[in-house]
């Protein structure tokens, strides 16, 4: 049961052929079998689990509040607010933070019934592409545990694909849903900036980050969307727009549908067998009557640059406030407050938020403002511009997510640069504040493709209708990791 989707185990549990407390222990006897080769999770919550599972067989036997998600269990990134459970964002400089509140979408989460059964593993603060830079353990990925599950939001994406969970929660300022997803062989969405709100989730770059779903396929990612997207008055950038119902929207057809392959996407730098397997699934695309045409986004190549001068910028801003005073690690025994502040930082952050806090620091400094940071703010007017053009023809773009499949663990470790252009294809989506969603498209080897479809802000529906339908006429998604 593992295996199945949450609309799967929907079914099951309305039915009465199985029970969520039979379900959620069925997910930690699979986290029991297999957590020790991928080491997904940073902290375990049976006991609490357990208990809201009763709690939906509650509702099941009543028949009343029953959602989708009732029962389902679902991970956690460890950089969203769990009151009462630890939310160490995997740095030591938050090791033993209790928040006194939930994030909002672990509100929505717990107010449909899901089973929250843990808090999975990243990069420190969301910092990095293999999940290597976590303070606690790198995660593996299922596929082959000598493999990077990617990151930030690696171990979530490892717990899908290691059917540990049923569903799991990410975060994404640059690609730290939709790589992962990619790496993984699961299905990853980043809403539109502002489509979820970001109320509880630990910032990192705050005009980037969004929250969204990790799941099995399409469906349960609508399913998903459906709960966590909508406004939020706790959360000023949520824009109040209505939500549709996602589902509408997997129809399974894309009859004259416009799809836009990106040019820039599909030439140096991406491995052979990744271009390959997108060109396939272009080509199934046009089989099912979508309109293909070929789009130019010149901008592109100033992205990567672009992004490692604002996130940083804004990461800089954002984890001032770990100084030893209101959160998490303070270090002791020090004779004034300025050394237990640097103190504090040096021992609680790792090499990863330490160089990001550098050059945002760098790029925001007087005499430098102006060069570096105010000219990234012009680049990324630029990109969105670029995407504006492109979306008149198009309804969707379609490129790689990644351009190569899962590495080894510590290849690209001594290499920040390499491993900064792992995101090369999905750091212009977050500039420009579109959604996008990462799909199985393919293998190179036993290692997982993934196909980018970017949509216009606050069409969604249009990602998920191109999505499902290739979806449900490929076999990707069926495919399970041997582990
Ligand atoms: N890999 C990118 C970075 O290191 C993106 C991370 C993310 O989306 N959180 O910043």
């Amino acid at each position: 049961m593992n295996n199945k989707t949450a609309h799967e185990l929907h079914t099951l549990l309305t039915e009465r052929k199985l029970s969520a407390t039979e379900l959620t222990e069925a997910a930690f006897a699979r986290i029991e079998k297999v957590e020790d080769k991928v080491k997904a999770f940073v902290t375990l919550t049976k006991d609490e689990a357990l208990k809201q599972a009763r709690a939906a067989d509650e509702q099941f036997k009543s028949g009343k509040n029953i959602t989708p998600l009732t029962g389902i269990p679902i991970a956690v990134k460890d950089n969203m607010c769990t009151r009462g459970t630890l939310t160490t964002c995997s740095s030591k400089i938050l090791a033993n933070y209790l928040p006194p509140y939930d994030a909002t979408v672990v509100t929505k989460l717990k107010a449909a019934g899901a089973v929250i059964i843990g808090k999975t593993n990243l990069d420190e603060f969301a910092m990095g592409s293999s999940t290597e830079n976590s303070a606690f353990h790198p995660t593996r990925n299922p596929w082959d545990v000598k493999t990077v599950p990617g990151g930030s939001s690696g171990g979530s994406a490892a717990a899908v694909a290691a059917s540990e969970t049923i569903l799991a929660t990410g975060s994404d300022t640059g690609g730290s849903i939709r790589q992962p997803a990619s790496f993984c062989g699961v299905v990853g969405l980043k809403p539109t900036y502002g489509r979820v709100s970001r109320y509880g989730l630990v910032a990192f770059a705050s005009s980037l980050d969004q929250i969204g779903p990790l799941t099995k396929d399409v469906t349960d990612a609508a399913i998903m969307m459906n709960l966590l997207a909508g406004h939020d008055p706790k959360d000023s950038t949520s824009v109040d727009l209505p939500v549709p119902d996602y589902r509408q929207a997997l129809v399974g057809d894309v009859k004259n549908v416009r799809i836009g392959v990106i040019k820039e996407l599909m030439g140096a730098g991406i491995e052979p067998e990744v271009k390959d397997a997108i060109k396939a699934a272009v080509n199934k695309l046009a089989e099912l009557g979508a309109k293909i045409t070929e789009v130019s986004l010149p901008s592109f190549e100033y992205a990567v640059a672009t992004y490692y001068l604002i996130a940083p910028a804004e990461a800089s801003s954002n984890l001032a406030r770990y100084d030893g005073v209101k959160f998490g690690l303070r270090t002791k025994g020090d004779k004034d407050l300025i050394t237990m502040y640097s103190n504090t930082r040096q021992e609680g952050f790792g090499p990863e938020v330490k160089r990001r806090i550098m050059l945002g620091t760098y790029a925001l400094s007087a005499g430098y403002y102006d060069a570096y940071y105010l000219k990234a703010l012009k680049v990324r007017t630029v990109i969105k511009r670029d995407f504006e053009k492109a979306f008149k023809d198009c309804d969707v773009l379609l490129s790689p997510t990644a351009p190569t499949v899962a590495f080894k663990l510590g290849a690209k470790t001594a290499d920040p640069l390499a491993m900064y252009l792992s995101d090369i294809a999905t750091i212009p989506v977050n500039l420009a504040g579109l959604p996008a969603l990462s799909l199985p498209c393919g293998f190179a080897g036993n290692l997982p493709i993934g196909l980018q479809v970017i949509g216009q802000a606050f069409k969604e529906d249009a990602l998920f209708r191109v999505s499902f339908a290739y979806e449900q006429n490929t076999e990707w998604h069926k495919k399970t990791a041997a582990l």
